[in-house]
């Protein structure tokens, strides 16, 4: 019997006054739900499809449950969501990511059982080394895999938190579904975007490595995404397998004897495989080769900002030479000309762009604003609540601060709106989902329609 342990941890962040994430932890059943939709669309549609699918994929059911029970809580969790939405106005819209990982039984063995959908994400960390086994459903992501972005350009993407697929906008979903043969000793980490818009994957995985309780490890997870900025809410469930019932030796011993189970050794000499090895990849049909290594993943370097030092005007008004590093160290964000903006197919005939000067609103003594940086994001990209204080001029203490703070303002307004984009564009491909080899996988990518 495969033996679990698990913790989780979900925090608003720094940035959001609500916390739209949803948790869902019981003995066999894991998931994070990432809601979206303005005003209360976001938390309702992340709670109702975490009550549907642990409703609907009862723990206690006989036979136990297989990984297509999961394929068909997801879609019904999705179907909640979606009646949901129509039953009120203000709901209507809403929707959620969802990531799921069950302990399930297939062909009489236990597997985990993994399904995503949108942009919420699951590792594996096995042996000390971190994989992505989901794919974000978001533009950006779909860009790289169709070969029209580059993996480093991502996190700069003005669409990378736009999702071409959600839980509840349509009544019906394609769910992705990978099966994961448990290993102990093997992590699977679940969590949504808010943890990696701020922490990197080697940063993850030196967490994973350093704290073996996975209470500790997920409170540590948010930890960081707050340190790192916290600019969405945060939600991190870590699921250990700490028995696999003698799984690991069977496996190493079939795979030894069943050379053609796998597309590549992962090692050159068997005979320094161990029982602790997990298997390779036993070949399941209707499977593509398992796959070239995925993009490789540049470094993130996200833009941190969280530190918006406001000088009080008061108390420097005395001494001239603050002043002068005053009126000049400041920055702020302002509204341009109308029409005088990047031209984009979102600009409106009146948007305006956002600008950065050098200098205070309205200059300073003999100082005067100086333009610094133009941005790409106009008027009609950020929440219309917003524009008085950009008219008045939003004041920081540097550059990166200001840019940052226009790039939050963009993301809020896609935060608030990007239920709206979710929808695929028409005739767009499916992805097939990829992973990385010597990832303890068998099926890849049973997605069901
Ligand atoms: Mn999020």
């Amino acid at each position: 019997m495969t033996a679990l342990r698990w913790g989780s941890a979900t925090d608003p962040g720094l940035v959001r006054r609500t916390n739209q994430d949803h948790l869902l932890v019981a003995d066999r059943l894991f998931a994070v739900a990432d809601g979206m939709g303005g005003h209360a669309g976001g938390e309702v549609a992340s709670e109702v499809a975490v009550d549907a699918l642990r409703d609907s994929f009862d723990d206690h059911q006989r036979p136990p449950r297989s990984a297509d029970d999961l394929l068909e809580a997801m879609r019904r969790a999705n179907a909640a969501v979606y009646e949901r939405s129509q039953t009120q106005a203000n709901l209507r819209g809403m929707g959620t990511t969802m990531t799921a990982a069950a302990l399930v039984v297939d062909e009489g063995e236990e597997r985990l059982a993994i399904a995503n959908v949108g942009d919420s994400r699951a590792y594996v960390f096995t042996q000390g080394e971190l994989t992505q086994l989901t794919e974000d459903h978001s533009v950006a992501e779909e860009m790289v895999r169709q070969g029209q972005l580059a993996p480093d350009e991502v996190d700069t993407h003005p669409q990378r938190h736009i999702l071409t697929r959600a839980m509840g906008i349509l009544p019906d979903v394609d769910v992705d579904l990978w099966e994961v043969l448990p290993f102990a000793g093997d992590r699977i980490l679940l969590c949504s975007d808010g943890l990696v818009r701020e922490v990197t994957d080697d940063q993850i995985a030196a967490v994973l490595r350093r704290l073996a309780e996975p209470d500790q490890a997920a409170q540590e997870l948010v930890a960081r995404a707050r340190a790192g900025g916290g600019s969405d809410n945060i939600s991190v469930v870590v699921v250990d397998v700490v028995d696999d019932g003698g799984r690991a030796l069977a496996a190493s011993e079939a795979v030894a004897a069943d050379g053609e189970a796998r597309p590549e050794p992962v090692r050159g000499d068997e005979g320094n495989m161990t029982a602790a090895a997990p298997a390779m990849f036993s070949a399941a049909p209707a499977v593509p080769p398992p796959a070239v290594a995925p993009p490789a993943r540049g470094r993130r370097v996200t833009p941190r900002v969280v530190l918006f030092v406001i000088l009080v005007l008061g108390v420097l008004a005395g001494a001239a030479a603050i002043t002068v590093a005053y009126a000049r160290a400041s920055y702020y964000v302002t509204l341009g000309a109308p029409g005088s903006g990047p031209p984009s197919p979102l600009n409106g005939p009146t948007a305006r762009p956002l600008v950065i000067y050098q200098g205070r609103p309205g200059g300073l003594l003999w100082f005067h604003p100086t333009l610094a940086q133009r941005t790409d994001v106009t008027s009609d990209q950020v929440l219309a609540s917003r524009l008085a204080d950009l008219e008045k001029g939003k004041v920081f203490s540097g550059v990166a601060a200001a840019r940052g703070y226009v790039s939050n303002l963009r993301e809020e307004a896609v935060q608030a709106g990007r239920s709206a984009a979710t929808l695929p564009p028409p005739g767009s491909p499916r992805p097939v989902p990829s992973l990385a080899p010597g990832t303890t996988v068998t099926n890849v990518a049973r997605a069901a329609r």
